[in-house]
């Protein structure tokens, strides 16, 4: 677990050096394809300092200040996540084999956190079953923390970030993924641009970076709806925090399909619908049913969409690729003929993706007028 092995052909030849995880579905994590580059700790560091550098130049205005130092494979150090929120970073290992390289990735890191001005590392414990399930706050109780303190003050319960000039209240005990899905950014902005005098309806809301976004984008009304309630005070948190009141907005704990069920009932309707559901789809064997869920998903919103409505439709499973997500959104599937794809998005540059990987495309986020 964790040790270095060198791939060969049968014939000999060298295909490359990774990380060895016998009991994960990527055995070997390949770091190098070069035999004159062979993996040793000199090497991950390049690659970390050089992953590190990218997002200096890339966030360098300051008007955002949580996002991710590094991405996995994207970044060419596979199985190793480093998110910064602020002055606090997070650290999470994908597997067991990058999981036995947690404390020389640690020892890697630190100087280079601190010389930007990162006080404090945690470690995220990954719960694969909780994580998969997508439960939300419920998951990890106080008692029951995702994560434990590498070095630095321990943080408060919540921090507040920046994002594209926006407030984020986030909790990095709790949260899901590192905290928040910083992976959204660019696309809560696009919504912040769509949504100036129009009445929103958040889908799978979580800590309402969606609505926050819409909000300060000039919504008129802003619906939440999502199964966590504990999500709901910490998405008021993050609207109060950008001096906006709650109050004057709706927050709905509930099943997002029985909501919509109940809407259309009600004759509710919306102009602009976001949907950003956990990933149904947690293998390749459960895309079948991922895909009937997203077209039972996407026909019951666009049920409630108004006549010159937008409907952003997002799906996070790598298994789902975005020709078969399309499929879930086409005019038999939703039910009218109005709406057109206006565009397709995927991951902020933070989230880099190598081309020779194509399950790093996981975000879809499709924009239908
Ligand atoms: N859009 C959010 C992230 C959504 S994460 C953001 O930008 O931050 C998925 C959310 O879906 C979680 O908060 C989870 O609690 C919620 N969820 C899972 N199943 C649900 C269901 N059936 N109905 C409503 N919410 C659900």
């Amino acid at each position: 677990m964790g040790d270095i092995v060198v791939l060969t052909e049968p014939g000999g030849c060298t295909l490359g050096t990774g990380i060895w995880d016998p009991a994960s579905p990527i055995a070997v994590r390949v770091f190098s394809t070069e035999p004159s580059e062979p993996l040793t700790v000199d090497l991950v560091g390049r690659r970390l300092e050089r992953a590190f550098a990218r997002r200096d130049r890339w966030f360098a205005d300051g008007t955002t200040n949580a996002y991710r130092l590094c991405h996995g494979e994207g970044d060419r150090v596979p199985g190793v996540v480093v998110d910064r929120y602020d002055r606090i970073a997070v650290v999470r290992t994908d597997g067991e084999g990058a999981a036995a390289w947690l404390g020389r990735v640690v020892r890697l890191i630190t100087p280079l956190l601190q010389e930007r001005g990162v006080e404090t590392l945690l470690h995220r414990v990954v719960r694969r079953e909780g994580e998969a399930q997508a439960q939300g706050a419920s998951v990890a109780s106080p008692g029951n923390p995702r994560a434990e303190v590498l070095f630095g003050p321990t943080p408060p319960p919540e921090v507040t970030v920046l994002e594209c000039g926006a407030k984020m209240v986030v909790d990095l005990w709790r949260g899901q993924k590192t905290g928040a899905f910083l992976d959204q950014r660019e696309n809560r902005e696009r919504v912040r641009r769509m949504a100036s005098g129009r009445r929103v309806l958040n889908l799978f809301s979580y800590t309402g970076g969606f609505s926050t976004a819409a909000v300060l984008g000039g919504a008129e009304h802003v619906t939440s709806v999502d199964l966590a309630h504990a999500a709901h005070a910490t998405a008021q948190s993050s609207m109060r925090a950008n001096g906006i009141d709650p109050a004057r907005h709706a927050f709905v704990t509930a099943d997002a399909f029985a909501f919509l069920e109940g809407a259309r009932r009600r004759k509710q309707s919306w102009d602009l619908i976001l949907s950003d559901p956990p990933s149904f789809a947690p293998s390749e064997r459960a895309l079948q049913r991922a895909l009937s869920a997203y077209r039972k998903l996407h026909a019951a919103a666009a049920g409630v969409l108004e006549a010159g409505g937008t409907l952003c439709a997002a799906s996070c499973s790598s298994h789902v690729h975005a020709r078969d997500f399309l499929t879930t959104l086409d005019d038999a599937t939703l039910g009218r003929r109005d709406l057109s794809v206006a565009s397709i998005f995927g991951t902020p540059p933070d989230h880099p993706i190598v081309a020779g990987w194509p399950e790093g495309q996981y975000l879809k986020f499709v924009v239908l007028v």
